[in-house]
């Protein structure tokens, strides 16, 4: 990519050495590093203008609000959704786990009348249903599970094709007339397999069911168009991203949230409140944001989203794309079997991958002992990993400050690793 030794070197994490060698860091499916401009901002926010921000008399709090409400559009302007003023369709969250039970939160309240009438399109109960796939994060999977649970639903799961994509092609059974909620994944934190969403959707629709995305391992590789993807709610972390940890954002389209009812309640998100009967709640997106707001974060993953933008998102897809193809190469030293689509063109480059004979946590502390950071474990995903025969993997995950180099450091050290522990 034109322009990497430049990008690259935004990222001071990157530039050190890891048990004397320079760090290879290929974890940034679990998080990603942040670019000096991501740092920078959340520390001139608290130099410069920190203060509450939406319902202070004084400047600062002024432009603390401007500063909240710019990173709210850069936001949604980076997944193509809605950012005017009484039109927002983001909403500010702690992270993508708890977008999610935000909505199952409010799903399961709406079931128990919370939100009246124009909140009953959310309601379950018994004999509705709610589908899942095999390869969701336990951060999809739980909080739907005890949804079922509080509303007697039933859960249904998509089941994974043998490279552990999602089997798009029995949408029209595995989603029923009585489906009321499709939760799933855009893209596997494990197999990196990128979801084929059409059929899944249209189907979803065609029954009447809402669809929530869980674009988490999507947002900071691929172009994404929530309107043009036609999902009813997305839901995503910033510090995969490339933005600070802490924070997290909810798409909903427009006319859901308003329908929405609320799932966590206090401060900032009442027109009135009063002893002896219900409050009145603000329109979205302040209904969903309760509480004094992560704002010095929420900042800074505006800016990293403009980051992204500006480098490119197209250009970020293509440079990954080289080094995807490149770790699956992997495959081919012996004993090693790749877990995911063996073509670069149906996955990203988030490669998990078993080693013969050798725990994860062996392999993790021996390419760490290279200066080569992976992740080891069942990175919170075990239904996929039963899936393949296994309870956990290694995986190494890709960034925009990755090279092809990167690769072949991991290749070189992991073709080692069997006869290291003599197998
Ligand atoms: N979904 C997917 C696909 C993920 O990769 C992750 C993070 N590993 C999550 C959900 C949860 O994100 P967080 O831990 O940031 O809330």
């Amino acid at each position: 990519m034109e322009g990497f030794a430049e990008i690259r070197g935004q990222f001071p994490a990157l530039d050190q050495e890891v048990h004397g060698h320079p760090l290879v860091y290929l974890d940034s499916a679990a998080t990603a590093q942040k670019p000096r401009q991501v740092i920078e901002a959340e520390s001139r926010f608290y130099e410069s203008d920190n203060a509450g921000v939406h319902r202070g008399a004084h400047e600062l709090a002024a432009r603390s609000t401007m500063d909240f409400e710019r990173a709210r559009s850069q936001i949604a302007r980076l997944v193509g959704a809605d950012a005017r003023e009484g039109h927002e369709e983001i909403v500010v969250t702690a992270g993508a786990t708890a977008g999610l039970n935000l909505l199952a939160t409010a799903f399961g309240n709406a079931s128990q009348g919370s939100g009246g009438e124009a909140a009953k399109r959310f309601a379950l109960g018994p004999g509705d249903e709610v589908v899942v796939s095999e390869a969701e994060h336990h951060s999809v999977l739980l909080p739907f599970q005890e949804l079922c649970r509080r509303t007697g639903a039933s859960l249904k799961w998509f089941g994974l094709d043998e490279e552990g994509r999602i089997r798009s092609d029995t949408a029209d059974s595995v989603i029923s007339e009585r489906a009321k909620v499709v939760a799933i994944t855009h893209v596997s934190n494990v197999t990196g397999a990128i979801t084929e969403l059409e059929p899944i959707i249209r189907r979803a629709h065609e029954v009447g069911a809402l669809v929530i995305l869980d674009v988490c391992q999507s947002v900071p590789h691929l172009p994404i168009d929530v309107h043009a993807l036609g999902v009813d709610f997305a839901v995503w972390s910033a510090h995969k991203m490339y933005g600070p940890t802490g924070v997290g954002f909810l798409y909903g389209r427009r006319e859901l949230l308003e329908a929405l009812p609320p799932a966590s309640f206090g401060g900032s998100m009442v027109e009135l409140a009063f002893l002896d009967k219900p409050a009145q709640y603000m329109a979205p997106p302040a209904r969903f944001e309760a509480g004094t707001q992560p704002v010095a974060q929420v900042v800074a993953a505006g800016v990293a989203a403009e980051w992204m933008l500006q480098v490119g998102l197209e250009r970020i897809a293509e440079h990954e794309s080289a080094i995807t193809a490149e770790l699956l190469k992997l495959g081919d030293i012996e004993g090693v079997r790749i877990l995911g689509p063996t073509s670069p063109e149906a996955r990203i480059g988030t490669v998990a991958f078993d080693v013969a004979g050798v725990h994860p946590h062996d392999v993790g502390q021996y390419v760490d002992s290279r200066g080569i950071a992976i992740r080891v474990g069942h990175h919170c995903a075990q239904p996929v990993h039963r899936h393949f025969g296994l309870f956990a993997s290694n995986r190494a995950s890709t960034g925009v400050y990755n090279s092809v180099e990167d690769a072949d450091r991991l290749y070189e050290a992991v073709s080692g690793v069997r006869a290291f522990f003599g197998v």
